[in-house]
């Protein structure tokens, strides 16, 4: 699985959370990087530390329209994560997710690259079966406040497929679970973040619902190992990359307390429509396929990314 070549990447969404360690990553292994973005929820000081480098390219630009660029590599993963942020301008996310694929696609058919997909679990909706396996096809709605997420991506993977029917196109899709580490925004709303940040600054912890919903959490180095695994392998997908571990959102929020104060109270606030009850990955196809797992508990992930935050939360 070795990497000589200097691949040319292009990261689409590369100021983001995911997007930036895996410029870390493909950076020191001295290939060279143009990072793609609008900064709807990037932030430049995620890849501030590579600007000027020779190998390093900065561009501000919307995946919605096409763009032309001589690349090996396009890593796609330009699209608002967190509830919050992709409910913002749910016309906006469509289009992102179909548009912004489409036009991707076009260029790696263009250019003959090979383009990896940053998929997610939430193709699988509300699961009936658990723990989802890719061959699950899933339970979503498609006229809910998760829809313009949950169906575009959805669409992303088909347009994939399709492309490559039609065009041979090299395609990678990998279906992302739950991930959290340093470099959330403190504001995007998503569990993790949302527990520590309050921790942090002393406020009682916001549980939706009566917090028995579950969910696996994938620290960022483990995902970021398994998605260069992936595109460097010769499956196509859809493959699952997250943590198979499982807790309760109430486990996870006593998890954080015993970390930062036990003395805090949680809350209880509505449950958000259509919020998935259970979520868990089989990630048999990438112990086999990428002899990938992931390394980091959550135990160890979340000691990290506390520390992170620690010192990042006023930024
Ligand atoms: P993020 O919000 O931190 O990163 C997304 C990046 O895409 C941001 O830098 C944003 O500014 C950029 N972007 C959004 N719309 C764009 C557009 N139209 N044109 C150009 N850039 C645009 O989120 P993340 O957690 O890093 O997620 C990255 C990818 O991984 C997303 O596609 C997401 O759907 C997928 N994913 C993430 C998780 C997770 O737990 N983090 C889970 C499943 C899937
Ligand atoms: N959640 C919560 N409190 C929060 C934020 C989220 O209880 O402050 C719950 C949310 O309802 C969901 C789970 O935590 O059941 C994971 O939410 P997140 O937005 O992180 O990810 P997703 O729902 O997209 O998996």
């Amino acid at each position: 699985m070795g990497n000589q070549k200097n691949y040319r990447n292009l990261i689409t969404g590369g100021a983001g959370f995911l997007g930036s360690h895996l410029i870390d990553r493909l950076m020191d292994n001295n290939e060279e990087v143009i990072c793609l973005d609008n900064y709807f929820t990037g932030r430049k000081t995620n890849i501030n530390h590579w600007i000027n480098h020779p190998r390093f390219e900065l561009i501000r630009h919307d995946v919605t329209e096409p763009i032309k660029l001589e690349v090996d590599r396009i890593w796609h993963l330009a699209c608002p994560a967190s509830p919050v942020h992709y409910q913002f301008n749910p016309i906006k996310t469509a289009k992102t997710s179909f548009l912004g694929t489409y036009n991707m696609l076009g260029l790696a058919r263009r250019v003959g690259a090979r383009l990896l997909l940053a998929s997610t679990s939430e193709v699988y909706g509300d699961p009936e079966i658990h723990p989802q396996p890719e061959s699950y096809r899933g339970c979503v709605n498609t006229i809910g406040i998760r829809s313009c997420y949950d169906e575009g991506k959805r669409i992303a993977e088909t347009l994939c497929f399709d492309y490559q029917r039609m065009h041979q196109t090299e395609i990678r899709v990998m279906r992302i679970f739950n991930t959290y580490g340093p470099r959330m925004l403190p504001n995007d709303g998503r569990v993790v973040s949302n527990f520590i940040t309050q921790a942090l600054r002393g406020e009682p912890l916001s549980i939706y619902g009566d917090g028995s919903q579950t969910r696996s959490f994938c620290y960022v180095d483990d995902l970021i190992e398994g998605m260069i695994k992936l595109m460097n392998s010769d499956q196509v997908g859809p493959m699952n990359i997250g943590n198979p571990g499982e807790f309760t959102i109430r486990e996870l929020a006593t998890l954080v307390l015993q970390k930062i104060n036990p003395k805090l109270k949680l809350t209880q606030n509505p449950l958000p429509a259509d919020d998935p009850m259970q979520r868990k990955p089989v990630i048999d196809l990438a112990i086999k396929e990428l002899d990938w797992e992931p390394k980091i508990s959550l135990n160890e992930g979340l000691d990290r990314t506390i520390s992170w935050f620690k010192t990042h939360l006023i930024d």
